[in-house]
């Protein structure tokens, strides 16, 4: 069952991820962090969709 606090869908992998990772991914996006320190490389589409997603502000929302 999906724990809401601790599970995300990501919109961008369509896969569930930990709430955790979803925050390393936004960092390697906002250029915080390096992409070689997460598993996953975003695409450039991949990367227009973690900015808009609604997940960054509340990891609840639809
Ligand atoms: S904020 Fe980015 S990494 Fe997190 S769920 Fe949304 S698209 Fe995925």
């Amino acid at each position: 069952m999906l724990n809401e606090i601790e599970d995300v869908i990501c919109p961008a992998l369509s896969r569930r991820i930990e709430l955790g990772y979803c925050q390393d991914l936004q960092m390697a996006v906002d250029d915080e962090i390096v992409w070689s320190g997460v598993q996953d490389r975003f695409s450039q589409e991949q990367e227009k969709i973690c900015l808009a997603c609604k997940k960054r502000k509340d990891p609840a929302a639809d």
